[in-house]
């Protein structure tokens, strides 16, 4: 058996080698190192795999999520509401920009941010959601864009974890995750479903105005050279990672559908084992497992990490302290935030291997030896 890794792309590289290969020498042939012909050419095409008027690409997700803030006009002390179950860079951009972050609950089956925590988190001086795609599963957009619309706030999609998931609406309308909101960001990071060999980002929106300010912003403010109307920042999709994001952009439909068929097969072998509940899928959206993370029920979750371990199946906790319990927000004085939910989960998550080149030889292994913990 090959052995086990979190995600594998190296195995992944080997399969798309001449075309990623040929691509990086196209541009090292062109010179054009910054910005020219292949980020260009990825643009458009993300463009339309999103299905949004505008994308904007940047250096990486966090930036992505700065820039997004910074364009929007939001200003010190405007609150922002963002659950605290996420990654840090959701929420630490807030906390940049001097923006006031307002953590609240998630739902405990979609692992999203709960619609009624955003409602009773909302004062007069709230100014954006933050809904996190987390782990691959869609944040219940329909109503959240119902809540913005009704309290005039902006809505900031992180869809750094969910790249190609597909969120219908209750009138049958589909739309890819990162095209709903006011804007949406996500990251290319190696490790996400759509990976560069490095780091990278981008920023979607279907509001001409808006776009322009989010270029310009990510640009030093600049719409005409050297004329700087805003303060923004430099952040720069790399070249080469667009010569590499170009050609595994056609891959991606594949890839999303092999991560489903891996946690099909997770599914299947954990079906009617009482200490495990497997990934909740909403009727609303398609799930693209950026992770694959099992809540375990009635055994320690850490002694089940360490015997995984043992067996060589790697496991990660995503995320070991929820954002309303670090130190960077403890100026915050949020000292009495109670997120039951959060904390629960937080408790109770362990994520398993999930990538493209997971083969039945490995998922078998993981699963037999997995449910072998608690007999
Ligand atoms: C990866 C990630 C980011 C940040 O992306 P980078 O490219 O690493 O800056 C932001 N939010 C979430 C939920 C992520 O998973």
């Amino acid at each position: 058996m090959r052995a086990l890794q979190m995600v594998d792309t190296k195995n992944q590289y080997l399969k798309i080698k001449e075309e990623v290969d040929a691509s990086i020498q196209e541009v090292l042939d062109s010179a054009a190192y910054i910005g020219g012909k292949a980020v260009q050419n990825f643009s458009t095409a993300l463009n339309s795999y999103i299905g949004c008027k505008h994308t904007i690409t940047c250096a990486n997700g966090t930036d992505a999520l700065q820039i997004a803030m910074m364009a929007l006009g939001l200003k010190p002390g405007d609150e922002v509401i963002t659950p605290s179950f996420t990654y840090i860079a959701t929420t630490e951009v807030v906390a940049l920009l001097n923006l006031k972050p307002v953590f609240v609950e998630v739902d405990a089956k979609t692992f999203c941010i709960s619609p009624d925590a955003i409602r009773k988190a909302i004062t007069p001086k709230t100014k954006a959601i933050v809904p996190v795609h987390l782990y691959g599963h869609a944040a219940p957009m329909e109503e959240i864009m119902a809540i913005a619309k009704e309290f005039n706030l902006f809505v900031i999609e992180d869809n750094a974890q969910a790249i190609g998931c597909d969120y219908t609406f209750s009138d049958g309308t589909v739309k890819k995750t990162g095209s709903i909101g006011h804007v949406g960001c996500t990251s290319f990071y190696p490790s996400k479903n759509l990976g560069a060999y490095g780091d990278g980002g981008a920023i979607f929106t279907n509001d001409d105005v808006l776009a322009e300010r989010l270029r310009m912003t990510a640009n030093h403010g600049q719409k005409v050279r050297y004329l700087h109307d805003l303060v923004g920042c430099n952040s720069r999709l790399d070249a080469i990672q667009a010569a590499i994001l170009n050609v595994k952009l056609k891959q991606l439909d594949h890839y999303n559908g092999a991560r489903q068929k891996a946690a099909a097969f997770y599914n299947k072998a954990f079906e009617g084992i009482s200490w495990l509940t497997t990934p909740y899928v909403a009727e609303y959206t398609t799930h693209v497992y950026h992770q694959y993370t099992l809540i375990v029920n009635g055994v320690n979750r850490d002694e089940l990490s360490t015997y995984l371990t043992s067996k060589g199946i790697p496991n990660m906790i995503y995320y070991p302290v929820p954002g309303h319990k670090q130190k960077m927000f403890e100026y915050l004085g949020i000292d009495s935030v109670e997120l039951p939910v959060t904390d629960w989960l937080t408790e109770r998550v362990i994520s398993l291997p999930i990538h493209t080149e997971l083969d039945n030889e490995q998922l078998s292994y993981i699963t037999t030896e997995l449910v072998k913990f608690k007999k």
